[in-house]
């Protein structure tokens, strides 16, 4: 099996070399991650610059760094290996629950996987003041990946762990809180304004769902697709407004 590994904290991150070790266990392996930190990058590709990549000598085998996005480093990693299994991205320094997921670029190094029809699955983990115990949470991701490596059908997985030893593994629905949107000013060094974006939830965590199964110590495990349409608003469309006698000059 060939894994591509990539994560949107960069090449350096200890998030990723941790994944990198658990997954040599299931395969061959290649890391293809960007050069610098792109968290919150979402789904970026890098359109109207060329990309490069260079050769980096690391502990766990052929590793890469790339002067882009996860999503340009999964584009360029399968393109320069001959046939990629899956995509594994993290594990990422931060979970990724809820609406995170639209701003995640760990999720999105995965998501571009499955755009170009190759299983793909994210991992990430709560960052608090100190690093993430990974020689703990090394046992857990080697049972996620026993798991969902030999379920074909997942296409599309995103992975949180919870920070300290968990009680188990669950199956969850994506956590949709709406929330409002702050903006909190400040000043920098030399009094310039700056402003820091941060959101406040306003309602409570729905049961099932990623949010609720981390706080209570389990891993989450959603499996997500790439059709965004929403079903039901589109048969109501449908039928309250009806097209098909409306034509176009
Ligand atoms: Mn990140």
């Amino acid at each position: 099996m060939r894994i591509l590994i990539t994560n949107d904290d960069g090449v350096y991150s200890p998030g990723i070399s941790a994944l990198a070790e658990v997954a040599a266990r299931f395969g061959e392996i290649r890391v293809v991650a960007p050069h610098v930190e792109m968290s919150s990058a979402a789904h970026a590709i890098t359109a109207s610059t060329p990309l490069s990549y260079t050769r980096t000598p690391m502990a766990f085998g052929e590793v890469y760094r790339v002067n882009g996005t996860p999503a340009d480093c999964v584009s360029v990693g399968m393109y320069r290996w001959d046939h990629v299994d899956v995509v594994l991205s993290g594990i990422n320094l931060g979970s990724n629950l809820g609406n995170a997921m639209w701003h995640s670029g760990t999720l999105a190094g995965a998501r571009q996987a499955a755009l170009l029809g190759v299983r793909g699955i994210a991992l990430s983990t709560p960052a608090l003041e100190v690093e993430p115990d990974f020689a703990t949470l090394k046992p857990w991701v080697a049972t996620v990946l026993e798991l969902l490596l030999p379920a074909l059908e997942l296409k599309l997985v995103n992975v949180n762990l919870p920070p300290k030893a968990p009680k188990g593994v669950l199956w969850t629905r994506q956590s949709v809180r709406h929330y409002d949107g702050t903006v909190v000013p400040t000043r920098d060094p030399l009094g310039r304004p700056r402003f820091w974006i941060s959101v406040t939830p306003i309602e409570e965590v729905e049961d099932g769902t990623d949010r609720w199964a981390m706080e209570r110590g389990y891993v989450s495990m959603t499996p997500l697709r790439l059709d965004l349409t929403h079903e039901e608003q589109l048969a109501t469309a449908q039928s309250k407004h009806p097209l098909d006698k409306i034509f176009f000059a």
